[in-house]
């Protein structure tokens, strides 16, 4: 759940100061911090307009400081990060979950669709000492947010965007488009089509600049779904091409299995493939 845009910092006081900028961590690799980190002149250009009350990666820990935005990496996989991001919440105006851990639960929510006591046994030999929620959610399961930026990692770009038209007083807007569409500007050539790879670019918010496709390969889904995706035209198109079931539901099943459309993919296709026939496109 995404609230509607409010108008950012639209009392005067933040204006008198530098916004307060907190970066916080939650069930994830640290590889979105780490790509705000990479920004180079990007992330010095941060640091002389916001002041950065918490970043771990960087440095700086005061979880508790208010903030004026909060960047969220990471999924909520514990007890304790039920509460913490309550906390999270309480002290941020902005609350911005990026990546795709944070925006659809990233590749731990492969435990939701499994059994999560028996996988944490087969991993662990107490597993009794782990504790750990069943499911990994994304941030918005737990608290509102204000915007979402997506991505394995988030897009740099799309971060230091979203950050300056904060800045400047402006609601950032979250990208629609479909990877295809990011395609065909290009000028690329369509591997779906050409090749008869199992692209899913159709279904696939941009934020990547079509990388894979870019690269001859087809499009694995690490910005996760777009607005009205046709997941389900899509999955019987991969079973047109030859991927039998698993395959297909494979395709859907990799760092946004967590996300509503692609859970459901994998839910309808892992199964032997009944349902699935001529008939029923
Ligand atoms: S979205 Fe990807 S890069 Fe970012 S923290 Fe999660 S697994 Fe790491
Ligand atoms: S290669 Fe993939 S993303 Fe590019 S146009 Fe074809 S289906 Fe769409």
């Amino acid at each position: 759940m995404t609230t509607p845009p409010k108008p950012p910092f639209a009392d005067p006081a933040p204006h008198q100061r530098r916004p307060r900028l907190a970066v916080h961590k939650f069930s994830s690799c640290d590889g979105c911090q780490l790509a705000l980190l990479n920004a180079g002149e990007g992330l010095l250009a941060v640091a002389a307009h916001f002041d950065i009350v918490h970043f771990a990666e960087a440095g700086v820990v005061d979880e508790a400081a208010e903030a004026d935005i909060a960047l969220v990496e990471g999924s909520i996989s514990t007890p304790d990060e039920r509460e913490r991001i309550r906390a999270v919440r309480e002290h941020s105006r902005w609350v911005i979950p990026i990546g795709a851990c944070a925006t659809a639960g990233g590749p731990q929510a492969h435990r939701n669709l499994a059994h999560a006591e028996s996988w944490l046994a087969s991993a662990y030999p107490q597993p009794e000492h782990v504790t750990a929620l069943p499911t990994a959610t994304a941030i918005s399961a737990h608290v509102p947010v204000e915007l979402e930026l997506p991505g394995c990692p988030v897009s740099t770009a799309q971060v230091l965007t979203a950050l300056t038209s904060l800045l400047a007083g402006a609601s950032p807007r979250p990208e629609q488009d479909k990877v295809c569409l990011e395609c065909k500007r290009r000028g690329q050539v369509c591997v779906l089509v050409a090749k008869g790879a199992p692209c899913l670019g159709p279904v696939t918010v941009t934020g990547c600049g079509a990388l894979c496709p870019g690269l001859g390969r087809d499009c694995y889904g690490c910005y996760g779904p777009a607005e009205n995706p046709e997941v389900a035209t899509l999955a019987r198109r991969f079973r047109d091409l030859g991927l039998d079931a698993d395959a297909v539901a494979r395709r859907f099943a990799y760092q946004n299995i967590g996300a509503a459309p692609f859970t459901q993919a994998v839910r309808d296709w892992r199964r032997p493939a009944v349902g699935h026939g001529d008939g029923d496109d």
